[in-house]
């Protein structure tokens, strides 16, 4: 294998993250147009333990990530101890609280709980850079953007499947020596 033909058959981010093509759209919240209920039904709808945060559905644009533990514990805590925070009541992850109607109800703030500089790679990244970050910062999630606008999310799961379908391409090629030569079990 010479170094060119190497390189066209790196696996890339895009080929690793989620969604895969036909799957389902990544689940993301956007930073200043959602309401109680929305995060609510998104947190019930779901499983995924966070969120990326953008700035809205037509620009796509990453500002954030949210983790699901938080928004729930800070939601209960909205419900339970803040006066005035309802259903309809606005979401948002911005510093300042977006222009409402006078009539609305009093907004959610939930600055503090997003993480404004999350681990991102491109989409062109490959994989062994990827890995090698992952292992190294001790993620436990990477997403993926083109132009910084966000397309995908890599977990540390995925990350293991990877290396795991990658151990089983590779296993016929090589001796039993030299299986785990790359340290990736
Ligand atoms: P884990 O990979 O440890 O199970 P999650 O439950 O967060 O972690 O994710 C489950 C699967 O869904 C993973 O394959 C992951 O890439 C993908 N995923 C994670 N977050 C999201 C999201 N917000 N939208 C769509 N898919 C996601």
């Amino acid at each position: 294998l010479d170094a060119k033909e190497e390189f066209t058959h790196t696996t890339l981010a895009a080929n690793v993250m989620r969604p895969r093509r036909n799957e389902v759209p990544l689940t993301v919240l956007t930073q200043d147009d959602m309401t109680v209920e929305d995060l609510e039904a998104t947190i019930n709808e779901t499983t995924y333990n966070g969120f990326p945060v953008i700035v809205s559905k037509e620009s796509q644009r990453l500002v954030g990530f949210a983790l699901r533990r938080d928004i729930t514990i800070a939601l209960e805590n909205a419900r339970r101890k803040q006066e005035g925070i309802v259903t309809s009541s606005r979401v948002h992850f911005t510093q300042h609280t977006p222009t409402l109607p006078a009539d609305s109800p009093r907004p959610l703030k939930l600055r503090s709980i997003l993480d404004m500089s999350p681990f991102t790679v491109t989409d062109h990244t490959p994989m062994e850079i990827v890995v090698d970050i992952f292992r190294k910062l001790g993620l436990r999630q990477c997403l993926v953007t083109h132009n910084g606008n966000v397309l995908g999310i890599i977990t540390k799961k995925n990350i293991l499947e990877h290396l795991e379908q990658l151990k089983q391409n590779v296993e016929p090629l090589t001796s039993p020596w030299h299986n785990n030569e790359k340290g990736y079990s």
